[in-house]
């Protein structure tokens, strides 16, 4: 009797030290954001929507195949940034990179201040033909309808470049002098990669000697009714990408006639393959962008998952679960596998000689391409499958510091400007032009002034892409006050 009184008593005693345990850190986890007086917003002339929508009209699409580049709409965007902003165009210097891609720089009083950069990409993706009467408004009308501006590049991205150029213009007119030099570096080619655009401003840039303060560039956005927990809007700054990798697996075996198959053909063997690596997905892992997302937003969030926010050692497998639970979520705590080509026979009574497939990967941070290559191939294990790299691959970016005088000054603005926000540190599962500027700067972040909700979620490449106009002049708004922030002397 004794000793179970005994051991209930030290059950009893375990169990309360692990109450206090949770208790403690979750007291503890105070709030970590940034408290910043909000500023009576400044007036918007109506000439920067009309700017915008004349932006939205030429039609500045990155084909699928280059044979369908279409130069004289970028030269119109060129002369119309030209026409619009005369004050950026006579004031500031500009270079031009492929023909189509620009990079002005506006010269800060001390030489000894690093730079800052702002990033924006010109072109847009197509719109199908096919859906082209599922839009409810003309894709590149630019109208307005509801205070509403629709069309392609509403949110991606040309609400970056025309809300940059326009902060710039109106601080220009208003004779603001930066103390830091300022930078903007607008690329053609982002939604192809960003070869010829960003990729060569930024060897330019590197050739230059340039080191920057900070760059900012489109990829996180304001989320509403989107994270679980949170009711406010939340301001995602992406901290770092995630990279990607296509393996093209290939097999070639002997065929033959249908009616006497093998007892494996090229097809078995790949198929077996695919599903080897399907069914073992990568490991999930909390990276350093959800730690800080965890770290930022759990203080803020509903008793239950600030709990398990808040101990997070103790909850992990909890919170991975969690995530796991959606394909979002999923996305931002592992690399994903998605089979993308299968390709193999050519008529139904021929076994084919051979089979090929490709999957795609995108890759969390701290894993490299050469890793997700090897776990495949020991996954596989099977050496009649040739493995080699798709074309078009790219390692998950560094992870930028949320201590650095880049992320405050962001994080300062967004506060100042949108009231009743959260913001916080995230990883951006899509890729931006901004990855290459890593040898141009360590501080690299990611946010677009848009709003995202479950409502236009799918419009970005999708269908009635559209923007309120008041999204539109908050984005003015906010680049005017980040440049103030982030370049005049303290
Ligand atoms: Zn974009």
């Amino acid at each position: 009797m004794k000793v179970f009184k005994k051991i209930g008593w030290l059950f009893f005693i375990g169990l309360l030290l692990v109450v206090v345990y949770l208790a403690f850190n979750f007291v503890t986890f105070g709030s970590k954001q940034i408290t910043a007086q909000s500023i009576t917003p400044i007036r918007i002339d109506k000439s920067a929507v009309e700017n915008f929508q004349k932006a939205i009209k030429i039609q500045t699409v990155s084909p699928e195949n280059s044979i369908d580049f279409d130069s004289t709409q970028f030269d119109l965007f060129n002369t119309f940034l030209k026409e619009s902003y005369p004050m950026v165009d006579s004031l500031l210097e500009k270079k031009v990179f492929n023909s189509y891609s620009f990079l002005y720089q506006w010269k800060g009083i001390d030489p000894s201040l690093k730079p800052i950069i702002l990033m924006g990409h010109l072109d847009v993706v197509p719109v199908i033909e096919a859906n082209k009467t599922d839009w409810r408004r003309e894709p590149f009308g630019g109208e307005i309808k509801q205070d509403t501006i629709w069309g392609r590049g509403t949110l991606d991205d040309k609400v970056g470049v025309i809300s940059i150029m326009e902060a710039v213009e109106l601080l220009l007119k208003e004779g603001f002098k930066p103390d830091r030099s300022i930078y903007l570096s607008f690329g053609h080619d982002e939604e192809l990669g960003g070869e010829a655009g960003a990729k060569t401003i930024a060897r330019y840039l590197k050739e230059q000697g340039v080191r920057a303060e900070f760059v900012l560039d489109e990829g996180g956005s304001i989320v509403r009714g989107l994270i679980p927990g949170i009711k406010k809007d939340v301001a995602l700054i992406g901290i770092a990408e995630k990279g990607s990798v296509s393996l093209d697996l290939t097999v070639k075996l002997e065929g033959g006639h249908s009616s006497m198959p093998e007892k494996e053909t090229a097809i078995d063997v790949l198929a077996t393959a695919i599903a080897k690596v399907k069914n073992n997905p990568f490991p999930a892992k909390i990276t350093k962008p959800m730690k800080g997302f965890i770290e930022q937003l759990g203080p803020e969030m509903t008793f239950i998952n600030k709990l398990a926010f808040s101990n997070q050692a103790l909850f992990e497998p909890l919170i991975i679960s969690t995530y796991e639970a959606s394909t979002s979520g999923n996305a931002l705590i592992r690399t994903t596998t998605s089979p993308t080509i299968f390709n193999s026979g050519v008529k139904e009574n021929i076994i084919p000689l051979s089979a090929s497939a490709t999957i795609n990967f995108r890759i969390i941070p701290e894993t490299t391409v050469a890793q997700v290559k090897d776990r495949v191939k020991n996954l596989i294990a099977d050496d009649r499958i040739k493995i080699t790299l798709g074309s078009f691959n790219s390692e998950p970016s560094k992870v930028s510091n949320i201590d650095s005088f880049g992320y405050q000054k962001i994080h300062e603005t967004i506060a100042e400007i949108y009231p009743d926000i959260l913001v916080s540190p995230y990883l951006v599962i899509a890729a931006t032009d901004s990855r290459h500027f890593e040898e141009v700067s360590e501080n690299i972040y990611r946010f677009a002034t848009i709003t995202i909700n479950p409502e236009n979620i799918k419009s970005i490449h999708g269908l009635n892409e559209r923007i309120p106009v008041q999204d539109f002049e908050n984005a003015i708004r906010f680049y005017v006050q980040l440049i103030k922030n982030g370049t005049v002397k303290s």
